[in-house]
């Protein structure tokens, strides 16, 4: 039953997009007046309601699946949740199916099946209680080549944050399939920045940081981006990116790492919950 529920919830995460980023999708087609910022988005669209209406994958890169499991730690379904993060794995490429995306980094072979060495990847953490929420993230890889880290200097602080995202997007020009969604992740060290980036991409449009500071931040950043008229797919356009998430940590007094993680137009989550009495629930 748990294995079934997160085949589901890989089901609905990579052929049904979420209901605030096809809202965002659509604004931007509406915010366009360039004819090939318009036709990209219209096909963007298309995509989104023949993987929908299909249940069919909405790209072809079905990226890498990414999970991260909050734990209460008295839940009974625990032991063994890993294995069945696997086993979902390996069934959801076969029934939906999903394109096998692991190889092996000395031989290059493919797995076949989305597994591999440390793949899907799993991020725990654990908390109180008897619940689990598992959310599903398939990363897709043309824009994951596009996340960055940079150790700026403490001096460089929140000015150096927006030079190095705005240089790093510049850079990447039409390579992540804009328009984007950025993740990023201040504080902590290098390995904490990058996941807090990565983690930032299950927030829903809407819900901006609580910090008003750092919220502020996110839009001028959004602005700064969509300025660059990179546009959607590259081709030009008021659209590079759809939203900016950022998540923060405490950091060493002589370190201000930042970490970068983009995501496509394709930015794809669900979410699984299992309950204490062994009931689950699968949303976006
Ligand atoms: S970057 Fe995203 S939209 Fe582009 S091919 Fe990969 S998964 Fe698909």
């Amino acid at each position: 039953m748990l294995v079934d529920a997160i085949v589901e919830a890989i089901r609905l995460a990579v052929t049904r997009i979420p209901d605030d980023v096809v809202l965002a999708l659509k604004e931007a087609y509406a915010g366009e007046e360039g004819e090939v910022a318009r036709f990209n988005l219209e096909n963007i669209l298309k995509a989104v309601e023949i993987g929908r209406d299909g249940s069919i994958p909405v790209c072809q890169d079905t990226g890498t699946l990414t999970f991260f499991v909050r734990a209460g730690v008295e839940s009974p379904y625990l032991r063994g949740l890993e294995g069945a993060i696997f086993e979902a794995t390996r069934r959801a490429t076969e029934e939906i199916p999903l394109r096998p995306n692991a190889v092996d980094v000395m031989t290059g072979k493919n797995s076949g099946d989305n597994t591999g060495r440390f793949v899907p990847v799993v991020h725990w953490e654990l908390a109180e209680g008897s619940e689990i929420e598992i959310a599903v993230l398939p990363k897709g890889g043309g824009s994951e080549n596009c996340s960055a880290l940079a150790m700026l200097t403490p001096s460089e602080g929140w000015e150096g944050v927006r030079r190095f995202v705005l240089e790093r997007v510049r850079k990447c020009g039409g390579k992540p399939c804009p328009p984007v969604v950025l993740g990023i992740g201040v504080g902590g060290g290098a390995d904490q920045a990058l996941l807090l980036a990565k983690k930032a991409l299950l927030r829903k449009g809407e819900e901006r940081h609580p910090d008003e500071r750092i919220a502020e931040i996110e839009k001028e950043i959004l602005e700064e981006v969509n300025a660059l008229g990179i546009g959607p797919m590259g081709m030009g356009g008021r659209t590079t990116a759809l939203d900016v998430k950022i998540e923060v940590a405490h950091r060493h007094p002589a370190s201000f790492p930042v970490g970068l993680v983009v995501q496509c137009w394709a930015s794809r989550r669900a979410f699984v919950e299992i309950k204490p009495d062994g009931r689950v629930e699968v949303w976006q």
